[in-house]
């Protein structure tokens, strides 16, 4: 399965992982840097004390060969633990050794004419550097040694790089954070982009995405998105526009087409043929009324413009009427109809003539999707101040893949589940018909035993 990661997720992964690197490159630098002036430092330790050495012996040129041996043991011992060395060109000891460390030391070979050099030991676990230097007294060729342990410069490396790895952490943490905090606020407007995208639907095609004043890629994204949506909201205007024409001017035609048949049935003379030719004009011109009707409501609802004006309006003795019109309806199909008012009075802001609609609309589809003999129960109950309408009916139900479809237009369950007429408009206009009275419209249900709609109105204050 692909995995989704936020682009402000991979932001702040980024900018961690180069920060991290940059941190990690720039500590690798400093380290080398440091390792390169411990070490000048210690071979300018080591070339000082030969210095001086040299500088001894020379300064005693004339002394005897004890003396001068006894200058360089005084001179080895004073300075460096006594790891110095003179030897000759044939690499044997001119004197002996100032120390039995001196005497063990694997000092570096040493070659006649080759310049001063600085030598990497190991000794004993130890490294150490060595300084050979070429150096000659009374015309004799010699060599001076003197070495050091790196021990220190270990050390001070070492703790270095504890210091660098105990920051890891802390760099990774800061980094983190420095790199989410600078997505978010690059993003935020990307999150009020999809926000506003969101709540655009077919209603509000006229809301724009806000734009920010910036020049930059998210200001070029908006303007794009702002210029689809305006050539959409156009586009959907006319098509709106036609099938409100369409509609309205069917209208006549239509009713023209089923009054002249119903005037002709009523004619004795005419024969059996014509008389069943008529009846299928008449049906089916009706069937085509009410759906021309609902589509010029639907027409209208798009556009916004709700005709009706809406004010205090009596729930209960909207419902109860609604009940009483469906009743014969209901006793001819072989169902029982029951009404359960608890509330006296039940005054909601609307339209009456729209209410008894969408009230109808929800009995009309109890009457045509339950089968006889089946129950349907009308309900009206106060809840936190709502007035709460159920139509509930022991019908055929509603299959769970039918359940997020059935408010949309045009959409009929399988019609193999059931045999009856519709348009598949009706829930779509009892649901405009509820935003407009700012109620909810929901559904339960439960296939082959039957739904319940529900409505819950906000009760108006007397
Ligand atoms: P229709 O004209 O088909 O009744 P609606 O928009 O009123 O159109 O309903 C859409 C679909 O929802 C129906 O085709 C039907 O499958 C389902 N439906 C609506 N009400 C009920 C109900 N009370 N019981 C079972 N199914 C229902």
């Amino acid at each position: 399965m692909k995995r989704h990661v936020s682009i402000s997720l991979r932001l702040t992964m980024w900018f961690g992982v180069m920060f991290f690197l940059g941190w990690v490159l720039f500590g690798t630098a400093m380290w080398l840097n440091l390792s390169r002036t411990l070490r000048g430092e210690r071979h300018q330790t080591l070339a000082r004390r030969v210095d001086r050495l040299q500088e001894l012996l020379l300064k005693n040129e004339s002394e005897d060969e004890k003396g001068r041996y006894q200058d360089f043991n005084d001179f080895a011992h004073a300075t460096g633990n006594g790891l110095a060395e003179i030897l000759r060109s044939d690499g044997t000891r001119a004197y002996p050794s100032p120390s039995v460390a001196a005497a063990a030391f694997p000092w570096p070979s040493v070659t006649e004419g080759g310049p001063e050099k600085f030598v990497h030991v190991q000794s004993a676990g130890q490294t150490y550097w060595a300084l050979v230097r070429p150096f000659s007294i009374n015309g004799k060729p010699l060599f001076l040694l003197v070495a050091a342990p790196e021990s220190g410069n270990l050390l001070v490396l070492q703790s270095f790089w504890k210091g660098l790895l105990a920051s890891v952490p802390i760099v990774l943490f800061i980094s983190s954070a420095a790199g989410y905090w600078v997505s978010l606020r690059a993003l935020a407007p990307v999150d009020k982009i999809t926000a506003t995208a969101r709540s655009i639907s077919i209603r509000n095609l006229s809301d724009r995405l806000p734009v920010t004043d910036t020049g930059d890629e998210l200001q070029r994204l908006a303007e794009t998105c702002n210029a689809m949506l305006e050539r959409l909201e156009s586009a959907v205007n006319q098509i709106k526009r036609f099938t409100a024409d369409a509609s309205h001017e069917l209208r006549g035609p239509l009713s023209f087409a089923r009054t002249v048949s119903e005037i002709a049935l009523r004619n004795p003379e005419v024969d059996a043929r014509s008389r069943k030719a008529f009846e299928d004009i008449v049906d089916e011109a009706t069937k085509a009324s009410v759906l021309l009707e609902e589509m010029l409501t639907l027409a209208r609802a798009d556009s916004a413009t709700f005709s009706g004006v809406l004010g205090p309006v009596d729930l209960a003795g909207v419902v109860n009427e609604a009940c009483e019109s469906v009743r014969p309806l209901a006793d001819a199909r072989g169902l029982s109809l029951v009404v359960f008012c608890s509330l006296e009075e039940a005054t909601v802001m609307g339209d009456s003539s729209s209410l008894r609609r969408m009230i109808w609309v929800l009995l009309d589809n109890a009457l045509k999707y339950t089968d006889s003999p089946g129950r349907i129960e009308v309900s009206l109950d106060e809840s936190v101040s709502r007035a709460i309408l159920t139509i509930r009916d022991t019908g055929i139900g509603i299959a769970p893949k039918d359940m997020p479809h059935i408010f949309d237009r045009f959409y009929r369950a399988d019609p193999s589940r059931s045999q009856v007429d519709g348009t598949g408009l009706g829930l779509a206009i009892a649901k405009w018909i509820a935003e407009i009275h700012h109620a909810d419209l929901s559904v339960t249900s439960e296939e082959c035993y039957g739904s319940a709609f529900t409505v819950s109105f906000p009760l108006h204050a007397a």
